[in-house]
């Protein structure tokens, strides 16, 4: 399916949460979700759906796609990933999400969201280990280093970003210097230290294993 291109904040009022697609934005006062908490469309503010089973667990689906931005396809290629590794399918699931280059990219505050790391990564403006990597979904392994290229230390989105991120901490599984712009995975991440939305993956898992 292709990329979902409409307003984002639609996908955080469909899913009753914050999935914080926009940067600065989602942590203001002009959030969506802050004014207006409840699903779109003319009768949204109407609605009161008692969600169920299958709902419930397709909800969570979507809401762990479009917090990564993840098409699903991908997604769905991750999760069988995750099933052949060893240990609990959903926290495979989330550590790969996690380890996706566009998310790394975010989380050491390239970007300020992941959109906009995502299309970093894309313009060739990031490389692994030395090596220029444009696939946003390529898995960063502990020890891998991330690092703005040379030519575009001086890129003023990525120097803005830098800026306005400088207030969020780092996550623990990330060891960050951002005055060399580069970064290192210092491990995988476990499932106390995943996504800052409230997800519940075993959804997921009960979803794909219909
Ligand atoms: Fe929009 Fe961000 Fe708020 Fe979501 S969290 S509604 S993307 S401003």
């Amino acid at each position: 399916m292709a990329r979902y291109i409409g307003p984002v904040c639609r996908l955080c009022r469909r899913e009753g949460m914050k999935l914080f697609l926009k940067g600065a934005r989602c942590y203001s006062e002009k959030c969506a979700i802050e004014k207006r908490n409840f699903p779109p469309g003319q009768h949204g503010k109407d609605r009161k759906p008692k969600i169920v089973g299958y709902g419930l667990q397709l909800r969570e689906k979507q809401k762990a796609k479009r917090y990564y931005g993840v098409p699903e396809v991908q997604f769905r290629n991750l999760f069988e990933k995750a099933v052949r590794q060893k240990g609990v399918t959903g926290e495979n699931l989330l550590g790969m999400l996690e380890r996706r280059l566009d998310n790394v990219v975010f989380k050491i505050g390239f970007g300020t969201s992941r959109a906009m790391s995502r299309q970093l990564v894309r313009h060739g403006h990031i490389a692994v280990n030395g090596k220029k990597v444009d696939i946003p979904s390529y898995l960063v392994r502990p020890n891998d280093v991330v690092e703005v290229r040379e030519k575009s230390r001086e890129n003023s989105a990525i120097q803005g970003a830098l800026e306005a991120t400088a207030h969020l901490p780092a996550p623990n599984w990330i060891e960050v210097d951002r005055q060399n712009l580069k970064a290192r995975l210092l491990t995988s991440p476990k499932r106390e230290d995943l996504v800052q939305i409230k997800l519940e993956e075993q959804l997921i898992v009960e979803l794909y294993s219909k």
